[in-house]
C-alpha cells in the first residue's frame, strides 16, 4: 500500500506514520526525520537544511525533491510506503506524481490527521519541554502552523478532488487514532 500521511505540525503524524508503516509492512519515510538526521552527522545536506528548520521555514523544494527521489528508488519503499511530510508545497505534489508516474505506481490513499490548531500548540508547547528540537519554541512552533495553513493545507483540495483524501479524526489517544486509520483505509 502507498499513502500520504499528512497534517499539522503536532498532530501526530510521525506516531501514527510509524505504526501505520509496521501494520501494512511498508517503508517509513519521514522528510523531517531525514533532515534530522543529516543535521545530526552534520552532512552537506544537513548543513543546507539546517537554518530552514531552525527557523520554522520548509527547506528548498529542489533539495526535499531530490532526496525523496533517492529514498523512494530504494528497494523496500517499492510495493508499499508510508510518506511522511512530504508532499508539503504543490511543487513538491507535481514532483512525486513524476516520480511516481517513473516508477511506474501511484498512490492508494492520503491520510489526513485533523485537530483543532489551539490545541495543537498546546501540545507542542508540551512536546518542547522535553524534546529539545531547535525549531520547538513558541514563536517558531507558531510562525511552522502558519506555513501550514498557507503553503500545504491547498495540497488537501488536490487529494481530494483525486478521491484519494481519508480525513481522520486527531483528537483522542493514539491506538484510538490509529484505529480509525485502519477503519478508513482501502480494502
Ligand atoms: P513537523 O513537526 O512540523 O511535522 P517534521 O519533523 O516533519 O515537522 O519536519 C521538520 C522540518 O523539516 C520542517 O519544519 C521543515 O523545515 C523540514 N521539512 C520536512 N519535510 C519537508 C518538506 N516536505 N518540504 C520542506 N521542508 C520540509
Amino acid at each position: 500500500m502507498r499513502l500520504l500521511i499528512m497534517g499539522p505540525p503536532g498532530a501526530g503524524k510521525g506516531t501514527q506514520a510509524v505504526s501505520l508503516a509496521e501494520r501494512v509492512g511498508g517503508a517509513h519515510i519521514s522528510t523531517g526525520d531525514i533532515f534530522r538526521a543529516n543535521v545530526q552527522q552534520q552532512t552537506e545536506l544537513g548543513r543546507e537544511a539546517q537554518r530552514y528548520m531552525d527557523a520554522g521555514e520548509y527547506v528548498p523544494d529542489e533539495i526535499t525533491n531530490a532526496m525523496v527521489r533517492d529514498r523512494l528508488g530504494h528497494d523496500d519503499a517499492r510495493e508499499s510506503f508510508i510518506l511522511d511530510g512530504y508532499p508539503r508545497t504543490l511543487d513538491q505534489v507535481a514532483t512525486l506524481d513524476g516520480i511516481l508516474d517513473e516508477l511506474g505506481s501511484g498512490l492508494d490513499g492520503v491520510v489526513e490527521l485533523v485537530v483543532d490548531p489551539e490545541e495543537l500548540i498546546q501540545r507542542l508547547l508540551k512536546r518542547a519541554e522535553t524534546s529539545g528540537r531547535a525549531d520547538d519554541t513558541e514563536a517558531v512552533i507558531r510562525h511552522r502552523q502558519q506555513v501550514y495553513t498557507d503553503e500545504t493545507a491547498p495540497l488537501i483540495d488536490v487529494y481530494s478532488q483525486r478521491g484519494l483524501l481519508m480525513q481522520i479524526d486527531g483528537v483522542g489517544d493514539v491506538a484510538e487514532v490509529s484505529a480509525r486509520i485502519d477503519d478508513a483505509l482501502p480494502a
